[in-house]
């Protein structure tokens, strides 16, 4: 079993754009030397789409504009 990365609780986060920008440089910057958060981004990037996507969905089926 590989030690979990106390960074891939950012992951989500950091795929939804809400962390500060130095949040997210200091993430991008610590992603390229792990491989447990790349993994972390690739399962959930879908996910992350997926949830945009019916949020968008949402929010034009209620005429509002975002
Ligand atoms: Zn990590």
């Amino acid at each position: 079993m590989a030690r979990r990365c106390p960074f891939t609780t950012t992951t989500a986060s950091y795929l939804l754009g809400i962390l500060t920008p130095q949040e997210h440089a200091e993430f991008d910057r610590h992603v390229r030397m792990c491989s447990a958060c790349r993994r972390e981004i690739e399962e959930l990037t879908p996910v992350v789409r997926l949830l945009t996507a019916i949020k968008a969905d949402h929010a034009s089926a209620n005429g509002q504009p975002g």
